[in-house]
């Protein structure tokens, strides 16, 4: 077989054989296929598209181009929850122990950020100590400890998937629906969870722009889980703007600790006690209960502090640093290094995720390239969102960086032009935006 012969079939718009790829992964897994055909067959992809069976192929092969974990060692039912990427988006911190206040297993493999989505190993990672590389062979002793963990995910999970990542992250190949199922989907198989809960996001912060491209992405999501018998189920939540207020690795696990001490944006509450529901429903303890009871029950848990006391056993029993007050020490302080006034009154029509995700990122928040160090204080928090009023002279966003960290002239000039037009202010009331798009199941 010839990588020529397979780009040009895909560049005329013919579907590939099983054969051909899997003989595509092994040589992405070995190193054998150079960058530039690589990079051509996923540009021929994105413009040509693929069938379910040949997204399916795709999947299977870079699920097994790695290790496969077995969590069948650890009791209950292991559920997955994996975003598509978002900007403020913080839900994995909250997830995990509020599942746990539930006694269901949680093991989560997570990311870094990568381009202008942040990624949860990062904001973890900010909390002086905190470990996230974990051998799987230490996995039950973890759950059995405290009923969850966070691991990054190992070089060995899913490699082929890690090499086009990076690949795709840098020729323009992000945005098509194969590519980012099958990407999803082969971590989400070789990370050994019994059923995956999918955070599908949609609008300007998110890969998918439309509603309808979100449906498309959840339904072969779907139909990927069901060809390998690992049921999947997808909320599509809104990413035009930010969720909640701030962005950035600790201004975000700020935003968390208001979530888990009762006091958390509604936006924020509203995403998490839905995914939580729907976690909850593939396990024995959602058995016989609807998803609206479950979303209540979550709510409800989070007011009690009690997800508080299993956030910091979680901190803690993965070396993590608490201090006498029970809150999470940071390796950075966020520094505000400029606030932004509204220039006149009126309401938020517009706070674009997008414009918000990529000054955060030039602030230090993310990584232009995966080698690039992060300043996890830095950040931007917007203080008023779509549907709130403003008056002129109030201030409508700040600018953080860490307070170790210097931030040059040009750095600030190109963040605050990414802000200029996150806002739209106008006359009329814009009513806020509903959290939630849809649910598949
Ligand atoms: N998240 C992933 O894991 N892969 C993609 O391709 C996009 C989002």
């Amino acid at each position: 077989m010839r990588m020529i012969d397979l780009i040009e079939k895909k560049r005329d718009g013919e579907a590939l054989s099983e054969a051909e790829i899997q003989f595509f992964i092994q040589g992405v897994t070995q190193k054998k296929i150079p960058d530039y055909q690589i990079a051509s067959l996923l540009m021929a992809i994105v413009l040509r598209g693929m069938t379910d069976d040949e997204t399916a192929d795709l999947t299977i092969a870079m699920a097994n181009s790695g290790d496969v974990l077995d969590l069948s060692a650890i009791p209950g039912v292991k559920v997955d929850k994996h975003s598509t990427g978002g900007v403020g988006d913080k839900c994995t911190p909250i997830l995990l122990p509020l599942l746990a206040s539930f006694g269901v297993p949680v093991v989560k493999l997570s990311g870094r950020a990568l381009g202008f989505t942040g990624g949860t190993i990062d904001k973890f990672e900010s909390i002086e100590g905190f470990q996230c590389e974990i051998a799987p062979e230490a996995f039950p002793k973890h759950i059995e400890k405290c009923g969850m963990l966070l691991a990054g995910q190992s070089e060995k999970i899913a490699p082929a998937d890690k090499a086009l990542y990076a690949l795709r992250d840098v020729t323009g190949t992000v945005p098509s629906i194969p590519l980012i199922a099958s990407s999803i989907m082969s971590k989400k198989l070789s990370g050994g969870a019994d059923a995956i809960v999918l955070d599908v996001t949609c609008g300007k912060g998110a890969f998918m722009k439309t509603l309808d491209d979100a449906r498309k992405l959840a339904q072969m999501n779907m139909s990927i889980g069901k060809l390998c018998c690992r049921p999947v189920s997808c909320v599509i939540s809104s990413m035009e703007q930010p969720l909640g207020h701030r962005v950035g690795n600790v201004l975000e696990m700020l935003e968390v600790m208001d979530v888990l001490h009762g006091h958390g944006q509604e936006d924020i509450v509203n995403v998490v006690s839905t995914l939580a529901a729907e976690m909850l429903l593939h396990t024995p303890y959602g058995e016989g209960k609807t998803s609206k009871a479950l979303e209540g029950e979550a709510i409800a848990k989070l007011r009690t502090g009690e997800v508080n006391d299993k956030f910091i056993e979680l901190i803690l029993s993965q070396g993590g640093k608490i201090d006498s007050n029970g809150m999470p020490i940071f390796v950075e302080r966020p520094c505000e290094i400029m606030k932004v006034m509204a220039t006149k009154s009126g309401y938020i029509s517009r706070c674009d995720a997008l414009g918000v995700g990529e000054a955060s990122v030039l602030l230090g928040a993310g990584r232009m390239k995966k080698t690039d160090a992060i300043d996890f204080g830095a950040g931007v928090e917007v203080h008023r969102k779509i549907g709130d009023y403003v008056n002129r002279g109030d201030v409508l966003y700040s600018l953080y960086k860490g307070s170790k960290a210097t931030v040059d002239e040009d750095i600030l000039s190109a963040a605050l032009d990414k802000m200029e037009n996150v806002f739209e202010i106008c006359d009329e009331k814009t009513e806020r935006p509903i959290e939630i798009l849809d649910i598949l199941r």
